[in-house]
């Protein structure tokens, strides 16, 4: 390779990275990011588009501007395999390199038998490898719980620990093993313009997580267990939470713990339960008294996190914008009364977030092309694509 030809799948390299962070990227906002004229732009999307890397489609027009064009994905490029392992379910699908997840299979799960869900999910993710063939670049799995060396799972409400993921992996190809919050705080951070320097993702799903991203990307920690917010001691101190530690701020949380006192039958799909005890506009007294708690309980948190972290915007992902919306001024009282004086005026940003249940996925799919595409992997792309 010339040093010219480096220098121009550098180029890609960086116009590819801006497609991950930013949803959607029009062929000036390119430029501008690259530091490019309008003509050097130009050759450069064409030459990525050539390589069968990119595309471009008109803008929509909101304006008297000249009309435009915004860049995506080859419909042929590269692409990640990820799953969503949920509580009850799974989800498996394509990530192409501006992050447009598409789902091909979803299977449901009783969580008695992680074994059987693995080998079931390796049997679809093999079949649908095959169907990718060598665009495969790598692939992406999110799990909700801690996950350590990108292989080991714990989904302590379903009483899986150290589930290894490894057999999840195509021969050669990288694997990325991640808590699916984490991955959805990815997500998340891309779809808000201008980007969050730091964005506090909190989710409410089966218990509480969430992460901190600092410029699109989770802060990085020792093991990769960041972000596990819900265990936090913020909960009541007499019960032990399954993740072994006291206290934690997920427990009150926790489906079996509502449907106690609520008196309400734990459903076999808590997360719909949960759902509907937070919209839920004629609600049991007991069920008003419960969500009444779990909001004040999510403000102090979310209060809490905000003094020890100061992001610049606070997304409420899951469940947790419902919870809000159903007992707005105890969430907003806890909120301001558990925030420093320093970041009262003005309060912290908090809003609902913008990404929905493929989040995890578009995550997931980010993280591996995060951490597979370079200037060497695009040039050994187009030269593959030449001869092809
Ligand atoms: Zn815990």
């Amino acid at each position: 390779m010339t040093s010219l030809q480096a220098r121009h799948w550098r180029s890609a390299a960086d116009a590819l990275a801006l497609l991950r962070q930013q949803a959607v990227v029009t062929r000036p906002q390119l430029g501008r990011r690259l530091g490019l004229e309008s003509g050097p732009t130009s050759d450069l999307v064409k030459r990525v588009a050539r390589a069968g890397l990119i595309c471009e489609r008109p803008a929509p027009t909101g304006g008297r501007g000249r009309p435009t064009t915004t860049v995506h994905a080859h419909p042929s490029g590269p692409l990640a395999l990820v799953v969503d392992l949920r509580h009850g379910d799974w989800r498996l699908g394509t990530c192409a390199l501006d992050g447009e997840v598409n789902v091909l299979a979803v299977e449901s799960h009783d969580g008695t038998q992680p074994g059987a869900v693995v080998a079931r999910i390796r049997s679809r993710l093999r079949s649908a490898a095959r169907r990718v063939g060598d665009r495969l670049i790598g692939v992406g799995v999110a799990v909700p719980g801690p996950t350590v060396e990108d292989r080991f799972a714990n989904v302590t409400m379903l009483g899986w620990r150290d589930l290894d993921l490894g057999r999840l992996s195509i021969p050669e190809l990288p694997l990325v093993v991640a808590n699916d919050a984490t991955m959805a705080a990815v997500a998340e951070a891309r779809l808000h313009t201008p980007q969050p320097r730091s964005l506090l993702h909190l989710v409410v799903e089966i218990g509480i997580g969430g992460a901190l991203v600092i410029d699109g990307r989770p802060v990085a920690s020792a093991r990769g267990v960041h972000g596990e917010f819900g265990h936090l001691p913020l909960g009541p101190y007499d019960e032990t939470c399954p993740c072994g530690a006291r206290g934690c701020w997920t427990i009150p949380f926790d489906p079996p713990h509502i449907a106690r006192r609520t008196g309400l039958r734990l459903r076999p799909d808590p997360r719909t339960q949960l759902h509907r005890l937070f919209t839920d506009e004629c609600p049991s007294e007991a069920a008003r008294g419960v969500r009444q708690e779990l909001a004040t309980s999510l403000g102090r948190g979310t209060a809490g996190l905000v003094n020890a972290l100061d992001p610049d915007l606070v997304t409420l992902g899951g469940l947790a914008f419902e919870l809000r919306a159903a007992v707005p001024d105890g969430f907003d009282d806890a909120v301001r009364s558990g925030l420093m004086d320093v970041h009262r005026h003005p309060g912290p940003r908090i809003v609902e977030a913008r990404s929905g249940d493929d989040a995890p996925l578009v995550g997931a799919g980010l993280s591996v092309l995060d951490r597979v595409v370079d200037a060497a992997m695009l040039a050994e792309w187009a030269a593959k694509r030449a001869t092809a």
